[in-house]
Parts: C-alpha cells; structure tokens; sequence
C-alpha cells in the first residue's frame, strides 16, 4: 500500500493551491487525491471566474485578508504561468436610494482593507464606464478582474507535478480510518495511507470530516448557481463586470454580467437549492442527498427566516422561469431581452451552514493534531485560494514541526 506524509483530498483550487505551498515549503512526500478524471468538474470550474478585490467584506475578517491578498497574487500568478486573466475593472450598480447609501459601506470597506475605487454619482458617469447600464450611482473597483479558472487550476496541478506532487486522479476517497499514527484512506482505486490529512473535498469536506468526528456542528448545503450567455451579437451589452449593490444578509452576490477572458459574457449565477450536490440541471434529484438538507435542523432552521423564504422562493423562480431571469438582468441593463439569453452552464457552491441555521461566511478550516479540515471555502474562493492554500500548508507544517520537536 502506498504510504506518503501528506495527503490531500480534492483537486480544486484550494487543494492544489495547498499542495503548491507545502511542495515549495518542505520536503514532505505530498500526494493529491482526486476522485474525477479531469480537473476542474466542481467549483473551481464552474464559477464566474471573477477576482473579487475585498471591497465587499468586513474589514479584519479572513475574507477580505484573503481576498484582497488573492487577487494581487493571483494575477502575478497568471501573468508568469501563462494563465488569461485580464484586469476589467467591476462596476457595483445602485438602483435606489438604500442602494445608494450601501455604496458607502463598500467604499469604508475598500479604504479601510486597502482597495483602490471610485464612487460615480450620475448616470453619465456611469455610462462612461459601461454604456448599457443603468443606475443612479455606482463603485468602481478598478483591480477586480476576470481569470480563466480552468486554466488556473490546471496551471497548479502541472506545478505541483513538477514540484515532486503525487497527483491521483480517478481516485475517490470513500472512507477514511484514524489510526493510532496518521489514516487509512479507502478509494475507489487504491488505499493509501498518510501521515497528515488535508480535507479540501469541497462538496463532500463536511461528510469525510464526519468519519473521522470532525464538523459535527456544521453541514455543507448546495447552493446551484445558473448562468446565460449573452448571444455574441449582444456582447457590446456588457464591456467589463456589472454588479448589483450585494444584499449585507446574504452571502450570495446577486445576479451579474460578466465578461470572460475568452470574449464572451456571462450572466449569473442565481442561488437555488440544488437537490443533490451535483445537481447541476434543474431537474437533477439525488434521493438520499437530498433528504439529508431536508432533515438538517440547521437548515431547517435556516428556512425559519422569512427573509430567507423568501430569496428562496424568487432564487427558484430565476431557475424555472427564463423570465424571471431576464427581469433580474434587465435591472442593470435594461435593453438585454430574454432573446439574448441562451442557457449556459451551472455551478453548485458548497455553502456550510451551522446547526444553529447560520450561513458560514468567512473562510473556515478546522485543524486537529494531524489533520486540516476545509469546510468552508465559499466566495470568492477562487480569488482567496493562493493565501487560503498557504494558510492551510502552514498549519501542516506546524504540526509536522511540533511533532519532530516532541521526538
Ligand atoms: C456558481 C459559482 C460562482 C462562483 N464565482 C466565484 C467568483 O467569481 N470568484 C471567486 O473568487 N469565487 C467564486 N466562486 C467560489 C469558488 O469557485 C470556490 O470557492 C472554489 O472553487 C472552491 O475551491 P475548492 O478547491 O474548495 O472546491 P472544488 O473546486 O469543488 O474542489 C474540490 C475537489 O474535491 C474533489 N472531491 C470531492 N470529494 C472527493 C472525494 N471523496 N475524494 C476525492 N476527491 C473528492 C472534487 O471532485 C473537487 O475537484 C464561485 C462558486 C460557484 C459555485
């Protein structure tokens, strides 16, 4: 049986980005276990590929350290490994005058986590910006940018090969066993025993952190994200990123265009319960996934909230009614019409929700003696995952150190 000092489950951004950091840091023998064939299938894929400077989080918290640190490095990071990411600038939209008053809140934020901005208070500003959109003012985050997220996380796995990393693919971890010295991990290939454990299994983190006792307070709920494309005589509708004024209470941006690397533009994602974890058609239904959100008192609870009844309701409606998309859309820019929509791909969020009904915002990573649990990678965890994988290979080292020490 294969034997290596650290293993880490799951390819994503966070996973790779982990493996990166101990690969350059130590000497360890480091493998990544991926249970697809290919990369990028979940969130590190399907995503809107956008680098969220942290004008939009709470100065202090992990969330804006990261992001804002994130997207500096992240452009580095494509720029030297040939990664498409191009700097467009996000334009924040304000319909009303509440929304109008939250800008301030964003430009506190941006000053106080040292973001640069601007604040646009007429609409001829704003169209100076992007043409289409409409709004009575609005903030200008010149640094945010748009980045081919595949590539991105291809760009990593080929680094952390180079880098002496085991990368296993088609390898899905069904079970893992504490042992008296490190774990047993039974794949659906072969076993593999390890020193260290990372759990960066986005969709699946709380239910493998559950075998081993770990997370027991918390469970991940899936949040479907559904895009359109804006059919490719219609692009000039969006030159940069449009973005809603974000609602404080939810954790989710709303409805958006953006432009990608690749020319086209995108618009989306709503946020509607997914009724598996890779429910990523709206009529996709697991069975057994789907009873365990159902029975989850923390989700429960989390319905208890009418706000949140009703997001959920208008969420779904985005999702079953191409109308009620287009609506959400025409409220940035009004000329887009239901014909320029053509449905695209869906994205599913991992979203840990405490058992006391709370939505988990902040980046959370539970360690134990020989062990890091990420449970809790949401938005923008693109952006964040270069200082977020850091954070984690640090703690590894930590333990391996204090290990050493006790030798
Ligand atoms: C719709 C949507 C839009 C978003 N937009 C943005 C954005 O614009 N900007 C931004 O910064 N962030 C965005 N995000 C968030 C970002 O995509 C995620 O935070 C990030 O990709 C999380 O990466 P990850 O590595 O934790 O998870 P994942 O990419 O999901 O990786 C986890 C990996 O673990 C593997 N795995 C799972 N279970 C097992 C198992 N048992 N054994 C082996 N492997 C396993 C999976 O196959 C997967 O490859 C968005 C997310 C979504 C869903």
């Amino acid at each position: 049986m294969k034997h290596h000092d650290v293993t880490i489950v799951g390819g994503g951004c966070v996973g790779l980005s982990t493996a990166k950091h101990l690969s350059e840091q130590t000497d360890l023998d480091i493998a990544v276990l991926e249970k697809e064939h290919h990369l990028a299938e979940h969130q590190s894929g399907r995503n809107s590929g956008v680098l969220h400077p942290g004008f939009n989080y709470p100065p202090g918290s992990k969330k804006a350290q990261f992001a804002t640190e994130g997207t500096r490095r992240m452009k580095q990071y494509c720029a030297t490994h040939g990664v498409p990411c191009e700097e467009l600038g996000v334009l924040v939209v304000a319909k009303t005058d509440r929304e109008e008053a939250y800008l301030d809140v964003l430009a506190s934020r941006a000053e106080a986590n040292g973001v640069e901005y601007e604040l646009l208070d007429s609409q001829a500003e704003i169209r100076e910006h992007e043409p289409y959109a409409v709004g009575q003012a609005a903030f200008y985050a010149p640094e945010a940018a748009s980045v081919d997220s595949q590539q991105y996380t291809y760009a990593l796995a080929r680094e952390v090969q180079w880098n002496g990393v085991t990368l296993y693919t088609g390898h899905a971890v069904e079970r893992i066993r504490k042992q008296p010295s490190g774990y047993h991990l039974t794949t659906s290939n072969s076993d593999i025993e390890t020193t260290y454990l990372v759990n960066a299994a986005g969709l699946h983190a709380d239910t493998l952190a559950h075998q081993v006792g770990v997370g027991h307070g918390y469970q991940v709920v899936p949040f479907r994200g559904e895009y359109y494309e804006v059919t490719p005589d219609r692009t000039k509708l969006c030159q940069t990123m449009i973005y809603p004024v974000p609602d404080p209470d939810l954790p989710f941006l709303g409805v958006h265009y953006t432009r990608r690397t690749d020319g086209k533009v995108i618009v989306g994602p709503n946020a509607v319960l997914a009724f598996g974890r890779e429910a990523y058609q709206n009529t996709d239904v697991n069975l057994a996934e789907l009873k365990e959100i159902l029975t989850y008192e923390g989700f429960r609870r989390l319905l208890q909230s009418k706000t949140m009844l009703s997001v959920a309701w208008s969420e779904l409606n985005k999702s079953y009614r191409k109308t009620a998309f287009t609506k959400a859309a025409q409220r940035l820019v009004p000329d887009i019409m239901e014909d320029d929509l053509h449905k695209s791909y869906a994205g599913i969020r991992a979203q840990l929700v405490s058992k006391d009904g709370k939505l988990v915002k902040d980046p959370l990573a539970i360690e134990t003696d020989d062990a890091v649990h990420v449970l809790n990678a949401v938005s923008p965890g693109l952006t964040s995952s270069l200082p977020f994988g850091e954070h984690v290979a640090t703690s590894v080292i930590e333990m391996e150190n204090d290990s050493s020490s006790h030798l």
